[in-house]
């Protein structure tokens, strides 16, 4: 376990297989239900440590290079699923992954400036449901 952290610790997701599981009809284990390429284990042989921690180790290591100049890693809540291909982590398809979310962002990011220039006020209703202001949702 000390090794899964350390890994972790690089700016990983998450341990696959520790916070959801899925199992399917063949008794496969999965990450989650969009991770069908993914497979870390079996109920006859237990979980794949080996293949778990590459996992981590691949995704820690392409997230050392990309993330670390891009504007939106303070938001950023990808996952290891937008990166895969062909069961493996791949490095063209996380960047693709990313301009997506870089994207979506910028279009979030404009319509919430202009919301707030017509009125400064627009979110205070949901910032009192939501108790936002303890979160990390610090722009509303
Ligand atoms: S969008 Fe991509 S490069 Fe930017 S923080 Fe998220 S994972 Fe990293």
């Amino acid at each position: 376990m000390k090794i899964f952290f350390s890994v972790l610790k690089k700016g990983n997701a998450f341990i696959p297989g520790k916070l959801r599981l899925m199992v399917d009809e063949n008794g496969d284990f999965f990450p989650c239900e969009k991770g069908e390429t993914l497979k870390i284990g079996d109920v006859f042989n237990g979980f794949n440590y080996k293949k778990v921690l590459d996992l981590m180790e691949d995704f820690a290591n392409i997230r050392d290079e990309i993330c670390k100049d891009c504007w939106v890693i303070r938001f950023c809540h990808t996952c290891y699923i937008g990166g895969i291909k062909k069961g493996k982590i791949d490095k063209m398809t996380k960047i693709e992954e990313c301009e997506r979310i870089k994207r979506s962002y910028e279009i979030f990011l404009k319509r919430y400036i202009e919301i707030m220039e017509k009125n400064p006020n627009s979110f205070m209703r949901l910032r009192k449901w939501t108790d936002m202001e303890k979160t990390r949702y610090f722009l509303l």
